[in-house]
């Protein structure tokens, strides 16, 4: 079988697997949610419409070929000055106190070149966040593995759906406007807790509901939320 028949079918079994759950076996998933899957759909709607799986079937084949043929793809199979550090690690740092999880879908350095390669697969369009994001796991490279120069950190975005990557150098200045975006959010959020300090929210009603109702159709707090 070539590969990317293999890739599809191993991710196709999962989906299944995560259909089987949700319709079959919710009681287990409420007992023990980390062991089992729920689909939003199934769990608001009790049926996955079928727009949505030919959705998915189009864009698992359309993404793993893209995959295969991606420019970090490429640089893993190919050129032996690439090597791989970590994906997917559940890693975290503080900044101002405040502490941030951080999940790199994948990391790598070409050591020919000294460089660290972040990498995001994104299997949705292009955002303007995509650079934000990524500048964040930049600043834990520097703060938390001690590499020492901006110079040596390189961030990438990978577009499944297009086959495109956007690949970014970021400067000093980048950094910082990414840190008072952060600290902005962080203000912001703090304003809807009772006890900073704790981490208590506020009352339930004291958040405001969105404008944008179609946020509401993906939300996995609508259960809660008395709109509905
Ligand atoms: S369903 Fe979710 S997104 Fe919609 S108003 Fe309620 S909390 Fe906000």
């Amino acid at each position: 079988m070539i590969l990317v028949d293999f890739l599809i079918q191993r991710l196709r079994s999962t989906l299944n697997s995560a259909f089987m759950d949700s319709k079959i076996r919710a009681d287990m998933w409420r007992e023990r949610p980390n062991h089992f899957q729920m689909l939003h759909e199934i769990y608001y709607n009790g049926e996955l419409p079928q727009d949505k799986v030919d959705e998915i079937q189009k864009r698992l084949s359309v993404s793993m070929g893209n995959f295969l043929t991606s420019k970090t793809f490429t640089d893993i199979r190919e050129k032996k000055e690439m090597h791989f550090v970590e994906a997917e690690r559940f890693r975290f740092m503080f900044i101002d106190g405040v502490k941030i999880f951080i999940v790199m879908d994948f990391l790598y350095r070409d050591i020919k070149e000294g460089k660290w390669i972040i990498v995001d697969w994104k299997t949705w369009k292009e955002s303007f966040e995509d650079r934000h994001q990524l500048a964040l796991y930049e600043l834990y490279l520097q703060r938390v593995l001690k590499v020492k120069s901006i110079e040596e950190i390189v961030i990438r975005n990978e577009y499944l759906l297009t086959g495109t990557h956007k690949t970014y150098q970021l400067t000093e200045t980048d950094l910082k406007k990414v840190q008072e975006l952060f600290g902005m959010s962080v203000v912001q959020m703090q304003r809807y807790l009772d006890d900073i300090i704790a981490n208590q929210p506020m009352d339930f009603n004291q958040f405001p509901k969105t404008n944008t109702l179609k946020k509401c159709n993906r939300c996995n707090y609508r259960e809660l939320c008395e709109m509905y």
